[in-house]
């Protein structure tokens, strides 16, 4: 079976684990997120394909989320005695190896898709990673500031989300998305996928960046394989982080509904819901036309994981046999 996934960072990655354990022969692609990207110190780095290699590759700070496991700081101690900042932003020593090869290959000319791939060698990846694209797409959020000319003004997404906290937000853009394309492999991989799963990653800054790539949304909503996703907000919240104020930010409820009418029955075929907070949804979705079902949505533990995705198989399988009839 060929799965293909769309993902941001920690929570596509935990879902991603258990999607592995879920169908251990399965053939995944990861179409994962680069609006978060930035680049520091001269380095360029990919947070959420970073955090997904980490997590599949069996290097990711377990409690974190993000990260490397029995990471030290020399580098960050030393920029900091030398009173070179951000201080929001702190990078590992063993995380700056990755992006001093990520650096060092762009800069000798190889695109970003295949500098993912040769770093992925080396985690022995069970999936196949492609960044969205190889071009650089960037997510600013435009934020009140009332010293800017029109008492507004925009911030890379790094700087709004780990600095700031997510303040409450206008619009979120992605600056260069309009004339970037797909990386290699991406559009095949999607019009080739038997599944199409967008996990509960954030479906703003995180999944909605990378449908936001010309050509992604559209090869998605055509595709022949049936399109599962799972609602990231539980019970009216996002489970962790802020995708509330994002969600707010482009004019969405903060509820399961809101978010599976957002994507639309256009794109998604099937949503699964919380079973404890939001049976209720059920209905609202379904009249939206889109089957969905209330299953239980927390990834406390591997074993719950495994079963979010085997969910959401589950309802990918009984709508291929729909449409097969
Ligand atoms: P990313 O969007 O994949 O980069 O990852 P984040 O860690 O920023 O989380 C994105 C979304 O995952 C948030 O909106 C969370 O609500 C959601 N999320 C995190 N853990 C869980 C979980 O256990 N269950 C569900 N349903 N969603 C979760
Ligand atoms: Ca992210």
């Amino acid at each position: 079976m060929r799965i293909t996934a769309l993902a941001g960072g920690v929570g596509g990655a935990r879902f991603l684990r258990g999607l592995i354990a879920a169908v251990p022969s399965a053939e995944i692609t990861v179409i994962g997120n680069v609006g978060d990207d930035m680049t520091m110190h001269g380095l360029r780095i990919c947070p959420d394909l970073d955090t997904v290699m980490y997590t599949l590759g069996g290097g990711i700070h377990e409690g974190q989320g993000w990260g490397r496991a029995e990471e030290t700081f020399g580098v960050a101690e030393e920029l900091k005695a030398y009173g070179v900042g951000p201080d929001w932003f702190t990078l590992g020593d063993k995380d700056i190896a990755t992006h001093l090869v990520r650096t060092q290959m762009l800069g000798a000319g190889y695109p970003l898709s295949a500098v993912t791939e040769a770093l992925c060698t080396r985690w022995k990846l069970p999936v196949r990673l492609l960044p969205s694209t190889d071009e650089r797409v960037e997510t600013h959020v435009v934020i009140d500031d009332a010293e800017a000319a029109g008492g507004r003004r925009a911030v890379h997404f790094q700087e709004y989300w780990v600095r700031m906290h997510a303040p409450d937000a206008h619009a979120i853009v992605s600056v260069g998305a309009e004339t970037a394309k797909p990386a290699p492999g991406v559009l095949a991989a999607i019009a080739e996928a038997d599944v199409i799963v967008l996990p509960p990653s954030n479906p703003v800054v995180s999944i909605g960046t990378i449908l936001e790539i010309p050509g992604i949304r559209q090869a998605v909503a055509d595709a022949a394989a049936p399109v599962v996703g799972l609602s990231p907000i539980v019970g009216g919240g996002p489970v962790r982080g802020m995708a509330d104020k994002v969600l707010a930010a482009v004019g969405v409820a903060v509820t399961a509904a809101a978010v599976a009418e957002h994507y639309g029955a256009n794109l998604l075929d099937g949503w699964l819901v919380d079973a404890d907070a939001d049976g209720g949804a059920v209905a609202e979705v379904e009249a939206a036309g889109i089957a969905c079902r209330a299953v239980p949505l927390l990834m406390s533990s591997p074993e719950a994981t495994r079963a979010m995705a085997q969910a959401a198989l589950d309802l990918a399988a009984e709508l291929s046999a729909r449409t097969a009839v």
